[in-house]
């Protein structure tokens, strides 16, 4: 077993915060430092080479996640798309799910990221470099004076939906084989929120955004393009998927997208089941890389928050992968920029030196 460490990964998105939100909130933290259940604490960190991501604050609905991943074993499935969440329910839980990030870098688990500067910093220092990152934009209000205040606090990456509808636009809904175009594009503060991110410079993840909302942005984002966990359609016609269509205005606008992880996007079955081999991980990077380019593929393993890969099954299993990457040809300087380097360039390019 190969014991790679290196490069460090540096991933596009974990729902730490949630795993912990729902272990006890606040006084969970700790729990992060010396190890708890599920795919990233800081041992497993430091087992496999993971260097940190995008931290995601994503408000739960009401629904069983359980029943959701067994229907996602099914030959073909269309999930509901769940109900729109206020910003009075929202908004504390985007409160204590951040107040649980402060609370992990108070006690010297991470370190908040605010600038490259910062993620270069860690990553050298050994200390684990966090996003400040939402998912799922219902802690923001029409007036943006949530964005204004989060933003102040950290906050430097934002999904407008996830798959869910907001004020701003639609989610697509878990659909297979489906492809991504279902509902409608951004609404009026849709916009004004996507004007609002290219002024403060809050990256804009297009992960979960239907495909009119991709197009809305696409023509109005000063930015490049980012899908943080997502995948290639033409191989798992998943409609939480990108389309070619799609990665071309990716490559186009010099952004980005993560390989997501999670077995439903990466089987071309569209199965939530893990028997899933490094190979087929692989398969959704050749094609990635094929269509946007070898600077602008990255990783965003989803861990924490889907059923993932069983050789992957937590950080302390990230070596596998590497080692599966240099096992499929690919050279040095490639696995570096998949590992981290063009999360480096992407945020780089975003947000400013
Ligand atoms: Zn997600």
């Amino acid at each position: 077993m190969s014991q790679q460490l290196h490069p460090l990964i540096f991933d596009g998105h974990n729902d730490v915060l949630l795993k912990l939100y729902r272990a006890g909130g606040v006084s969970a933290a700790k729990s992060f430092l010396t190890g708890c259940p599920g795919a990233v604490d800081v041992p497993s960190a430091k087992a496999g080479g993971f260097a940190g991501g995008f931290f995601a604050v994503y408000v739960p609905s009401p629904t069983d996640l359980t029943l959701k991943f067994e229907e996602m074993t099914k030959p073909e499935y269309q999930l509901v798309l769940p109900d729109a969440i206020d910003w009075a329910d929202a908004a504390p839980v985007v409160m204590a799910q951040t107040a649980i990030l402060f609370e992990m870098e108070r006690i010297g688990a991470l370190k908040i990221c605010r600038t490259v500067a910062d993620i270069r910093a860690a990553m050298a220092a050994g200390v684990m470099a966090a996003i400040y990152h939402i998912e799922g934009a219902e802690g923001i209000d029409a007036d943006l004076h949530t964005l204004d205040v989060l933003h102040q606090a950290g906050l430097r990456s934002i999904g407008p939906v996830w798959s869910r509808p907001t004020i701003f636009g639609e989610g697509v809904p878990f659909r297979y084989p489906s492809g991504p175009d279902i509902g409608g594009g951004l609404t009026e503060a849709g916009v004004r929120l996507v004007k609002r991110c290219n002024e403060l410079k809050i990256m804009l993840d297009l992960s979960h955004l239907n495909e009119a909302g991709f197009w809305d942005v696409a023509q109005l984002s000063d930015a490049p393009l980012v899908a943080t966990h997502s995948n290639a359609h033409v191989i798992c016609p998943h409609s939480r998927n990108l389309t070619d269509k799609q990665l071309a205005a990716i490559r186009e606008s010099d952004g980005m997208v993560g390989l997501n992880f999670a077995v439903a996007f990466l089987r071309d079955d569209g199965k939530m089941l893990a028997d899933v081999p490094l190979t087929q991980m692989l398969r959704h990077l050749d094609h990635l890389i094929e269509q946007v380019g070898e600077d602008r593929v990255g990783l965003g393993s989803d861990y924490d928050g889907a059923v993932v890969p069983e050789d992957v099954t937590s950080c302390a299993g990230l070596p596998a992968l590497r080692a599966a990457m240099v096992e499929h040809g690919y050279g040095e300087s490639l696995v570096a920029k998949l590992c981290h380097e063009n999360w480096l360039r992407v945020l780089e390019k975003t947000w400013g030196a």
